[in-house]
């Protein structure tokens, strides 16, 4: 049996319709629409990018939303400045700090600033302490996607061995933690877990966060498992990109000079799973509607207005 393609677009466009009426409902009841400002700090091309689409998602559900965006040079204490003008705005209900800032800045004394009740990200150790607890609070925008996506697919999860490659703050931990609390038994692997492979080969659904390109090959892989790539990689090599992709789509990279592949090896989790995110359309496109989710969330909490 091939494998089903788990989605992403499609749960985004489903994500997205069901924020539709939330925001109208919202606005209708608080006399105003939920508002997100994000700060942009400086001129990194990557993240302007990825917060254009943010801010187009947030204009076409009718979020209000601003963009500020500091130079550069700004200081840990005038970014945190900053941060608590915008806490202080009742209409505000949602911030959001793109990553990565400029290396002077204390990237987790800036976080610490951002008031809890408007930290769409989730990562705020206040948030981190709900979600581990298990309490109500906003939950990082990418693993909440992947379980919503694996939910919408029903995938079964309880009582499933979940192994998790990865444990960054953003991804692999808050991704085991709600992982755990849907009742899979979770492994957290990382780049000290030895025999890596033969763990990964244990997982009923396996879930790669690591940034290497197509690290995950079929010795990987138990046949049947679930597999969801988070990994976005840029492949810019020929060399690589002959190992890693048939042949057509090295015409698609010949053409372009580059690729993005994610963590699994494409070819190998088609052939070996049952079902699998693919990249690109897989995890990425959830990432954005579940930040437009967690501010409409953000915003019904904070004024009693659901
Ligand atoms: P990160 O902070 O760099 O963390 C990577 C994790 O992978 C670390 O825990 C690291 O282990 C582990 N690792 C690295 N090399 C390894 C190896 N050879 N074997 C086993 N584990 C290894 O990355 P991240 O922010 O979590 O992101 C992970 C990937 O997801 C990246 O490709 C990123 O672009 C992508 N991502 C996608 C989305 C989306 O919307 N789709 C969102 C966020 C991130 P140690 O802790 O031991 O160093």
């Amino acid at each position: 049996m091939p494998a089903r393609i788990l989605d992403g677009v499609a749960i985004r466009d489903q994500i997205k319709a069901e924020c539709g009426p939330r925001v109208e409902r919202f606005s209708a009841r608080a006399k105003r629409p939920p508002g997100l400002a994000v700060v942009l700090v400086g001129n990194d091309a990557a993240s302007q990018v990825y917060v254009r689409s943010k801010t187009k998602t947030a204009d076409e559900l009718g979020i209000y939303n601003e963009t500020i965006t500091p130079s550069a040079e700004i200081s840990t204490e005038d970014l945190q400045r900053l941060i608590r003008s915008l806490n202080r705005r009742p209409e505000i209900d949602a911030i959001l700090v793109q990553m990565p800032l400029p290396a002077q800045i204390d990237a987790q004394a800036v976080l610490l600033a951002v008031a809890p009740e408007k930290d769409v990200d989730g990562f705020h150790p206040c948030n981190v302490g709900m979600l581990s607890t298990g309490r109500p609070g906003l939950r990082p925008c990418t693993p909440a996607g992947v379980i919503e996506m694996l939910k919408r697919y029903e995938i079964p999860l309880a009582g499933q061995h979940a192994v998790v490659v990865g444990r960054s703050d953003i991804v692999g931990k808050p991704m085991a933690m709600l992982l755990l609390h849907e009742n899979a038994t979770v492994t957290v692997c990382h780049s000290r877990t030895r025999d890596l492979a033969g763990v990964c080969r244990t997982a009923d659904i396996l879930v790669a966060a690591i940034g290497r390109a197509a690290m995950i090959t079929a010795d990987y892989i138990k046949p049947g498992a679930v597999v969801v790539d988070v990994g976005m990689n840029s492949v810019t090599n020929r060399a690589e990109a002959e190992k890693i992709f048939s042949s057509d789509r090295l015409a698609a990279f010949d053409k372009r000079g580059s690729l993005l592949v994610g963590d699994v090896n494409p070819g190998d989790m088609a052939r070996v799973a049952s079902a699998y995110t693919p990249v690109p359309g897989g995890v990425g496109p959830l990432t954005i509607a579940m930040l437009m989710r967690n501010t409409i969330e953000a915003a019904e909490r904070r004024s009693g207005v659901g």
